[in-house]
């Protein structure tokens, strides 16, 4: 399992460094280092993500951080909604994959006739997950 988590790990690297690239644009010299304020969140950072982060990015964010929990907690790489296990070419693909195929479809369905996706970075409500 190391490997995969090795994977989650740059994953989120490479999302952190992408938001930090894109944030030195948009607020030059505010952000000097969105490694630090992603590896220590407190409360304090936590607005302060909210403010740079995209939805989208939250929820992948999101996604991989639970992904890595769920490696620790041995849980991982099991359906999260019929506990079946996940096939080992999807989680390459997807390794913060929740759910195997048929109910991500299932749940994507389902999601997109409860509400329309928002557009990016404007509504700040998630979706319902990421509440802590
Ligand atoms: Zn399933």
């Amino acid at each position: 399992m190391k490997s995969i988590k090795d994977m989650l790990l740059r994953m989120r690297e490479d999302l952190v460094r992408e938001i930090a690239r894109r944030s030195k644009v948009s607020t030059e010299g505010v952000m000097t280092d969105i490694g630090d304020i992603l590896d220590s969140v407190t409360e304090e950072r936590t607005r302060e993500l909210d403010m740079i982060l995209t939805d989208r990015e939250k929820k992948k964010l999101g996604r991989i951080d639970d992904a890595i929990d769920r490696i620790e907690d041995g849980t991982y790489g099991l359906c999260d909604e019929c506990s079946i296990k996940i096939p080992k070419g999807r989680l390459k693909v997807v390794p913060f994959a929740k759910y195997c195929v048929e109910c991500q479809e299932k749940l994507e369905r389902e999601e997109k006739y409860m509400r329309e996706e928002p557009e990016e970075g404007i509504k700040k409500v998630p979706a319902g997950e990421v509440e802590e």
